[in-house]
């Protein structure tokens, strides 16, 4: 069956980047282990924010290759046409947040409330310390995903057969993801996930959203089948004890989950917009301030206003799909022949 090797080839491409993401949260343990308790900032700023920073970039770089080989084959398992003029450049996935914050930026983020915690709250600095590593390594770990899953949408978008996207989820996923499913998504559709999500799109045709992909018995692409083949347990803590109980006694999985009403609900994330700026402004005096962009510039190599637009910026202010290439092309996430993305 067609579908089901896809979803073979789609697992594949999950797993490699979820080995970026050990590799990546490996490496950074070695550098959180430098944080100074007695000055946290002072050795962030040393030795740890550069570790962090290159151990990233370089996990983001790992994680986008290999997408216009995972789109060109899974395309071509699913019968189309996997020509395309355009490879994505994987280093371009790599120095930004998915959400358009440099990277610097967003990983400064949990030493700043450490030492807020620890100065303005009595928190102590080995608490701190660890706040700041858990947290560092779960934004490690997501932003990996991200530029994984980017990147195959780039990829997707330069290659024209490519009319949309099959949700496939991963082992684990919480039952939002679940009741997406096997959902087909057009193209240029946002992929709607949170924190942590290991959902990937599997490269299709067109044909809008087929009830009977759904109907196949691949526990990925069908939320009956997941639920199926989760322990009693599972479900339990998955859906809920009284969810589950109702998905077992023949509930509609969505009516099921919807009903709950998450707090939390899938939504794009936004970019561009959070800046070390709001997120120490009103709480530091202005010598605080310079001090910490001077360490942020400083890693980065360039000013902080100088940001690029990410890829889910160009998906969003693109017209067509000509347009979206070319922008793709200029923000250097495609190359190609200059010739083509001139042309377009
Ligand atoms: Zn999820």
């Amino acid at each position: 069956m067609t579908l089901t090797e896809a979803l073979d080839r789609t697992t594949a491409r999950q797993r490699e980047i979820e080995e970026a993401a050990r590799i990546v949260q490996a490496e950074m343990l070695y550098w959180l282990a430098r944080l100074d308790p007695d000055d946290i900032m002072g050795s962030w700023f040393g030795d740890v924010l550069p570790g962090l920073y290159t151990s990233l970039m370089r996990g983001q770089t790992r994680a986008a290759t290999g997408a216009s080989a995972y789109v060109a084959e899974a395309a071509a398992i699913m019968g189309l046409d996997a020509s395309t003029a355009y490879q994505v450049a994987p280093e371009a996935f790599a120095g930004a947040a998915a959400d358009g914050r440099p990277l610097s930026s967003m990983l400064t983020t949990p030493a700043l409330r450490a030492r807020l915690a620890v100065e303005q709250r009595g928190q102590s600095p080995a608490w701190a310390v660890g706040q700041v590593r858990n947290s560092v390594l779960l934004m490690a770990a997501s932003e990996t995903a991200d530029a994984g899953r980017g990147a195959a949408q780039v990829a997707m978008a330069g290659t024209r057969s490519v009319t949309g996207y099959i949700r496939c989820i991963n082992a684990g996923a919480c039952r939002r993801c679940a009741v997406l499913a096997g959902r087909w998504y057009r193209w240029s559709a946002d992929f709607h996930r949170h924190k942590r999500c290991q959902c990937y799109g599997t490269p299709a045709g067109p044909g809008g959203d087929h009830p009977r992909n759904r109907r196949i018995p691949d526990w990925r692409v069908s939320p009956r089948a997941y639920f199926n083949h989760l322990s009693t347990r599972d479900q339990d803590r998955l859906f809920g004890p009284g969810g589950a109980e109702a998905i077992r006694a023949g509930a509609d999985i969505p009516s099921v989950v919807n009903a709950r009403r998450n707090k939390t609900q899938l939504k794009r994330l936004d970019f561009g917009g959070t800046t070390v700026v709001s997120t120490t402004e009103g709480v530091t005096r202005h010598g605080w301030f310079s001090y910490v962009r001077r360490g942020l510039e400083r890693v980065e190599g360039r000013p902080l206003s100088r940001l690029r637009l990410t890829p889910e910026a160009i998906f969003r202010l693109s017209a067509d799909r000509e347009e979206l290439i070319r922008l793709l092309g200029r923000h250097g996430y495609l190359t190609g022949s200059a010739a083509d993305i001139a042309r377009l």
